[in-house]
């Protein structure tokens, strides 16, 4: 369910642009970061200056990519994507960088995965919009600056923790996404079903929205799936029963935990005793990357109440047990 680009189709492609938010009005929550982006977007233009650099983080599907074209867009200027680890030298970098139009927008994904030497070649582009070229090699080398057209870096993240710091205190704009409720993932939804042209009950949005681990990319992908089982089963209205029926058939249970959440649950509890045990021990046990959990699974657990982080390592929490089923350890034998 996790709507990554490789894996989807180009009909669903097609589709995930059409739901995608395209200006700051369209764009449900995140509301404090918005009304600060737009203040900051609107005095950027007025001075005819390129927005101050800005650093999106949190989990992935929360609107890091959306926020970024509607920033640009609302600047009328230009955007080029990339990503960290596709910045294999300063040279990738400068080819980017020296074809951006005045106050354009560079968005950069996975920035904590960025190579050092092309991180510290963005330093003096970001600080002074200048670049040192090197020119042949060997005893002629030498370098020439070049400089450049203001412009806004947009770096997003799913680790903040892992940027170093000379990067961090580049970003003049710094904001973290959170995960959203159940009232705006419903509103979402029904954005959606609109744009989709599916009949939704409120109940069934509600139910949707509820079970989407706080990520509106979820919600849109749970939607869809759901519409399919509208038009086969039903009559193509989403009604509660249908959600309930496909939401069951998807694999996410009545909590919106999905199977990979449950077993990194189940794993805790019945491999380690409930923890504490470290991330890349609950990886290699339940088949998945330590970075995935870390970056996915366990923030929604953790703000969820079903783990613990502690020094020693992840715990499964009472609430856990009882999502489970079982019996949680304090209570055996009292
Ligand atoms: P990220 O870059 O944080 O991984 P994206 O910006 O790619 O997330 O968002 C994933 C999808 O979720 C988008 O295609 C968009 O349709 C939808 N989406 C994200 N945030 C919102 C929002 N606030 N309102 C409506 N749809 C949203």
């Amino acid at each position: 369910l996790s709507g990554d680009d490789d894996s989807m189709s180009q009909a669903e492609k097609e589709i995930d642009k059409a739901l995608r938010p395209l200006s700051f009005r369209d764009f449900t929550g995140q509301e404090k970061i918005v009304e600060n982006l737009k203040i900051f977007v609107l005095a950027a233009r007025r001075r005819g200056e390129a927005l101050d650099h800005v650093l999106l983080h949190g989990p992935p599907g929360l609107g890091k990519t959306t926020l970024s074209h509607i920033i640009a867009s609302e600047l009328d200027a230009n955007i080029k994507m990339t990503s960290g680890p596709v910045l294999d030298k300063p040279s990738d970098l400068a080819g980017l960088l020296t074809n951006l139009d005045r106050n354009d927008v560079l968005f950069i994904d996975e920035i904590h995965r960025l190579n050092p030497i092309v991180e510290e070649y963005l330093y003096s582009a970001m600080e002074d919009y200048k670049i040192d070229i090197m020119l042949d090699s060997g005893p002629n080398a030498r370098t020439v600056q070049i400089s450049l057209n203001p412009f806004t870096l947009i770096g997003a993240t799913t680790r903040s923790g892992l940027l170093t710091s000379p990067l961090r205190a580049r970003f003049g704009i710094n904001s973290r996404l959170e995960y959203y409720d159940s009232a705006l993932l419903t509103s979402i939804v029904k954005r959606s079903a609109d744009i989709l042209g599916s009949p939704i009950h409120d109940d069934a949005a509600f139910e949707i929205a509820r079970r989407s681990r706080g990520t509106p990319r979820i919600a849109n992908n749970l939607l869809r799936r759901t519409r399919d089982f509208a038009q086969i089963k039903g009559d193509g209205t989403i009604t509660v029963d249908i959600a309930q029926f496909a939401l069951n058939a998807l694999d996410v249970d009545h909590n919106g935990l999905d199977e990979m959440d449950n077993r990194i649950l189940n794993t805790i509890i019945d491999k380690f005793k409930g923890g504490p045990v470290g991330l890349s021990t609950i990886a290699t046990a339940c088949g998945e990357e330590s970075e995935t959990i870390e970056e996915v699974y366990e923030p929604f657990l953790i703000q969820e109440g079903y783990i613990k982080r502690t020094s020693r390592g992840r715990e499964a929490t009472e609430l856990a047990y009882i999502h489970l089923g079982k019996i949680p350890p304090r209570q055996i034998g009292t």
